[in-house]
């Protein structure tokens, strides 16, 4: 709230502060100007303040357009006061010269001049136009009608010196004006060049102050020099100031009767400010011109060499391999980061042929496969390549580049960028070595899995057979204890017998059972339920499936999928009978299929878990088994390209999932 109310007072105070100066500087300019007029006897020779309240309305903000007119008014109507004339002239002749710079800003705003376009040669012409051409002919239209009524001054004679002393008065002062106030030309490149600019404007008043006042018109040929060179040396800035000061200078001396043509005999006042306009038209204009043009360029170079040192600067000190090569294939610049890495220095690569800096094969392919692309198509992108470094060491890298064909030379060059993937390479070769490792353990274990598994049904055979050969031949000869222990001996016997076998099944999902017969599911799943049938009969379940597809796969292993999850369907069956139904739906390149059953159901808890080996939720009191089958079921769906999972809540039964692939698909690693 405080700083708001703060910066309000700030506004209004730069706002009087503006206002005061606009009416100060106005009524300067309007005091020479009249004064001038008077001294030509009242024939007008150049009036400066138009120029000026122009330069205003187009630079500050609109909300003092309203205060900035008055203060000029009331300025402009304090000098002619000041000179004598009656208040309805002053007025008369102040609304005159309103109008005029209303119709110039009316003009520049409604034919888009009015934003400022200090180093554009069109904008200089497009306002120049306006103000110095049209608008003062309204100005003159009632300027000359106002002092027609009051002094009876021939009225087309006021117009004419009306009209060509305030468009004299925009060509000299609207420059200077425009300049300074718009900030970012302010004086710019004269910075630190004050005692030069006091040498050039001492310069330039001394030879028109010393030489015209010795009556001679040629010697206004030695300004032409001195106002290039300050065009050249202070461009916009210093040539408007010039021109200005030149402009005060020359019209002061010729209305004086000083200088060379204020001097010339015999010739009319009128004839004599005419003479006046020519010389001040034939230097200013010119100078104007020539310093706009020298300040669009030198605007062009900076902005050109900007961009070049923004250029090189990302080139040298990216941190990225970057070089160029020329027509002939040899280097034309590096990036600094290309040379770090390298570890050379630029000399020792410059005027080198890039595939210098490849190890062999790297070189074989650029020349025969990678170049000969290159040139068809103009870029290569994420090209392997390796770089040898000074050292020897070897960098991977990916290269991508492109052709730049010169604007100025129209020689083709590329530019090409590259990116260290050593990091990437070490970690992709250690991951090839883990998988290799992981894959041959892993075959270790299955091939340690089936030769324990199959050792074991041997031994374990021959304890079944012989506690049963102990219960059946002895059993009359001992006591219960002793057949009780003969019966558990067994039982455990049986159950190992069950696990070894299942583990050897386990352990051979991997290398048995083709891949790419085609198994009709439906098949499948009717061997499965038919391995199945006396627990089948025993829960009266009910098996429902329809439309099964046809997919590639081992034909034995989909079937003790299927026999295994339809199994479990029915063993886990609570104290309604069973009811299992199998379906498929086809999902972009797999088969899912899906078996419900209405059993006990499976806790979200051990969804994951049922899958691992050995992994069982029950005691074998409740549900004997041996917490292998769904671990082959995971083995076969996953060695098929499928997965498998289970959705279920405890107590409403399970619904088991499977995706199996519809086509015979490429095993990884193997790309045609
Ligand atoms: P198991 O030989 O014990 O049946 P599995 O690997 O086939 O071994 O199953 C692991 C565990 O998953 C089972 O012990 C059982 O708790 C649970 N399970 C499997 N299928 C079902 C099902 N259809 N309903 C409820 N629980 C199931």
């Amino acid at each position: 709230m405080q700083e708001g109310a703060h910066s309000a007072k700030a506004g209004i105070r730069n706002r009087i502060v503006a206002a005061f100066l606009v009416g100060l500087v106005s009524f300067a300019a309007a005091s020479l100007g009249i004064g001038w007029t008077r001294e030509a006897g009242n024939i007008a020779s150049l009036w400066p303040p138009n120029a000026i309240l122009l330069a205003v309305l187009l630079t500050r903000p609109p909300e003092e357009r309203l205060q900035n007119t008055l203060a000029f008014a009331a300025a402009v109507i304090l000098a002619n006061l000041s000179f004598g004339d009656s208040l309805p002239i002053g007025v008369g002749l102040t609304l005159a010269n309103i109008a005029e710079i209303m119709t110039a800003y009316w003009l520049t705003r409604h034919y888009g001049f009015h934003a400022f376009r200090l180093d554009g040669l069109k904008w200089w012409g497009g306002i120049l136009l306006i103000c110095a051409v049209v608008a003062p002919g309204a100005g003159a239209t009632i300027g000359a009608g106002v002092i027609h009524a009051g002094f009876g001054a021939p009225y087309l004679l006021v117009w004419t010196s009306w009209w060509a002393a305030d468009a004299m008065g925009m060509v000299i002062f609207f420059p200077l004006a425009a300049v300074l106030l718009k900030e970012s030309l302010q004086l710019r490149g004269a910075g630190g060049k004050l005692a030069e600019i006091l040498l050039v404007a001492a310069l330039s008043g001394g030879i028109v102050w010393f030489l015209f006042g010795q009556y001679d018109l040629y010697s206004l040929l030695l300004l032409f020099p001195v106002l290039l060179w300050i065009s050249i040396r202070m461009r916009l800035a210093g040539a408007a100031a010039a021109v200005a000061l030149c402009g005060i200078a020359l019209t002061w001396l010729t209305v004086s009767g000083l200088g060379p043509i204020g001097q010339i005999p015999d010739m009319s006042i009128t004839q004599k400010v005419q003479d006046l306009h020519y010389v001040l038209l034939t230097f200013s204009l010119p100078t104007i011109v020539i310093a706009v043009v020298l300040e669009r360029n030198h605007g062009l170079v900076q902005a050109t060499a900007e961009s070049e040192r923004r250029f090189r600067h990302l080139y040298n000190e990216s941190p990225v391999m970057l070089h160029s090569i020329g027509p002939d294939g040899r280097l034309v610049s590096v990036s600094q980061y290309w040379l770090d890495k390298m570890g050379y220095t630029r000399d020792e690569v410059i005027g080198r042929r890039s595939s210098e800096f490849l190890d062999e094969e790297s070189q074989k392919r650029a020349a025969e496969e990678v170049m000969p692309r290159f040139f068809r198509e103009g870029s290569i992108r994420d090209v392997e390549y390796r770089f040898i470094k000074k050292n020897g060491e070897q960098i991977d890298t990916l290269m991508s580049a492109i052709q730049d064909r010169s604007a100025a030379d129209g020689q083709s060059r590329s530019l090409a960028v590259i990116v260290d993937i050593t990091d990437r390479k070490i970690a992709e070769r250690k991951l090839a070595a883990t998988i290799e490792e992981l894959e041959r353990s892993n075959r270790d274990l299955e091939q340690f899995a089936f030769l324990a598994s199959h050792d074991l049904q041997e031994p374990l055979r021959m304890v079944k057979s012989f506690t049963e050969l102990l219960r059946d031949d002895y059993s009359a000869e001992l006591d219960d204890k002793a057949r009780e222990y003969i019966y558990f001996a067994h039982d455990g016997a049986t159950r190992m017998s069950q696990m070894v076998q299942d583990l050897l099944y386990y352990s051979r999902v991997t290398q048995e059972g083709q891949l790419d017969g085609a198994v009709d599911i439906g098949v499948a799943v009717n061997a499965a339920v038919a391995e199945l049938t006396s627990a089948i009969d025993e829960t009266n379940a009910m098996i429902t499936y329809s439309d099964l597809p046809t997919l590639p796969g081992s034909s034995p292993q989909i079937t003790s999928l299927f026999q295994n999850i339809i199994g479990n369907a029915i063993k886990y069956k609570n104290d309604k009978d069973p009811i299992v139904s199998i379906s498929a739906e086809r999902e972009g390149r797999f088969w899912h299929i899906t078996v419900t059953d209405n059993g006990i159901g499976i806790d979200p808890r051990h969804h994951d878990r049922i899958f691992g080996l050995f992994k069982r939720l029950h005691q074998r009191d409740d549900f004997s088994g041996t917490g292998i089958g769904l671990a082959i079921c995971r083995k076969v769906v996953e060695r098929h390209g499928g997965e498998i999972w289970v959705e279920s809540e405890l107590g409403n039964g399970a619904k088991f999932h499977l995706t199996l692939p519809a086509e015979l698909e490429e095993s990884p690693g193997d790309d045609g």
